[in-house]
């Protein structure tokens, strides 16, 4: 999907114009414990667009001085959006910090839409013509908190949208990543991985947002490393702060078949782990758990098992993602990555025979009868598999409201014991027949 960006100094309304666009959508997301949402990153939707929407103004930059962090939000922006909107307040007319905004993205190649906001009543709109001279061409006066004037300048940007997506592989290369917080050695395990004696590293392709992916062929098969140059170019400020490190794993994940979570052996499990994995999830991606730095763990015969232990109970949500520990360094195990991310890549795409879907669901429902509510209940008529990556099912039923969440769990595991499914989630939905 195209990537946007919002820019703009504080207080021209940045997140009020963000949540406009991105409309009712950021409330129907799913509630996984452990998992809190940032309202940074959300996808949106103008007629027949579908597109991702960054609300820089977001990414706290810290204790720098306020132009610091303006430029820094800017240069974000370049980095990750396709077209920026460049945010001012009409009230204020052009500042000094909005001249500064717009020198950095004068030097970006990028496509910049300009906006004024608070234009809240036709009477006001004399005040965008000050903003020409900010050298953007024609200002769009908007009103975020009226909600004015935002379907014309979401067809502008519309217009600067690439003609291809960036996800112009072709269906038979598994596209992965690696997720996880800085120095727990992501950019190692890409080179631990392009250096082992079968990978043959391919021709990186041309186009400039593909040329951060790594493509290459094991084994005859085509993999293609997603963000790659997000891993090794470290550098900038920004990189290090939290909200952006997540930011470029949301989008790393929405462009992966597989997500590779990577966790520090030595360090252990932290918050920032549980909730980059949250939104793998979330995002219905396959998933494997990557323990890096094995070797610099000091060790007996239950240390594996107890560190394993430890991320069950922190993962609870990912009880299907299979776990290698390894070591970048001594290159131990790095070997076990590609045939697991193959496993997990052909469990996400897979496919079941709808007759023996049926059984297993008809034994699980002998095995364990079907839950009442009210004095009523609940009938299982039918099951059918609707979607890969990932597997998601339709039961069809007497009333979906009578599916409740034990008993949904219940028939997953029944399914998965069946089928497999390791790496991947399956989702289960209930229709009225
Ligand atoms: P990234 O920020 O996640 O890309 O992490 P890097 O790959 O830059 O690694 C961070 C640090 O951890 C570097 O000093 C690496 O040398 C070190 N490191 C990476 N993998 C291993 C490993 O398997 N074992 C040990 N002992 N150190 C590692």
């Amino acid at each position: 999907k195209p990537v946007m960006a919002i820019v703009g100094r504080p207080n021209v309304g940045k997140s009020t114009i963000f949540n406009r666009i991105v409309g009712a959508r950021i409330s129907i997301v799913e509630d996984i414990p452990g998992v809190t949402r940032d309202r940074i990153y959300s996808s949106g939707e103008w007629l027949t667009h579908e597109f991702n929407i960054i609300d820089t103004g977001g990414i706290d930059i810290g204790d720098e001085p306020f132009l610091e962090q303006i430029r820094q939000q800017a240069e974000i922006a370049i980095d990750e959006a396709d077209v920026i909107i460049f945010l001012t307040n009409g009230r204020e007319g052009v500042t000094a910090a909005d001249e500064e905004v717009a020198k950095i993205l004068y030097k970006s190649k990028k496509p910049v839409v300009l906006a004024v906001n608070k234009i809240d009543n036709p009477e006001m709109r004399d005040q965008i013509y000050d903003f020409y001279s900010l050298g953007f061409g024609e200002p769009f006066p908007i009103s975020g908190s009226h909600g004015l004037g935002l379907g014309d300048l979401l067809d502008e940007a519309a217009k600067h949208f690439p003609k291809h997506g960036q996800n112009d592989y072709e269906d038979d290369v598994i596209k992965f990543s690696l997720i996880g917080r800085p120095n727990v050695g992501k950019s190692s395990l890409v080179n631990a991985i392009l250096g082992e004696e079968r990978v043959i590293v391919s021709n990186i392709a041309g186009t400039t947002r593909d040329a951060i992916d790594s493509q290459l062929t094991y084994n005859g098969d085509k993999y293609v490393i997603i963000d790659t140059a997000g891993m090794r170019k470290k550098g900038k400020v920004y990189e290090t702060t939290e909200k952006y490190s997540v930011l470029r794993a949301l989008r790393a994940i929405e462009r992966s078949d597989v997500v590779l979570v990577v966790i520090d052996g030595e360090e252990g499990i932290i918050e920032h782990d549980k909730k980059i994995a949250g939104y793998a999830h979330e995002a219905g991606r396959a998933v494997v758990i990557v323990v890096n730095k094995w070797d610099a763990v000091e060790k007996d015969e239950k240390t594996m098992k107890a560190f394993e232990t430890n991320i069950r109970e922190h993962f609870l949500f990912l009880d299907y993602a299979p776990i290698v520990f390894l070591s970048a360094k001594t290159k131990k195990r790095i070997h076990t990555l590609i045939p697991m991310i193959n496993t997990a890549s052909e469990n996400h795409a897979l496919r079941v025979d709808t007759s023996v879907l049926n059984d297993v669901v008809m034994d699980a429902v002998a095995m364990n009868p079907t839950p009442t509510d009210k004095g009523k209940r609940l009938r299982i008529y039918y099951t059918t598999q609707v979607a890969v990556k990932p597997p998601a099912f339709v039961v069809f039923v007497n009333n979906p409201e009578l599916l409740h969440f034990s008993y949904e769990r219940f028939l997953e595991n029944r399914i998965r014991d069946a089928f497999g499914f390791e790496g991947t989630p399956i989702k289960i939905f209930a229709r009225e027949r």
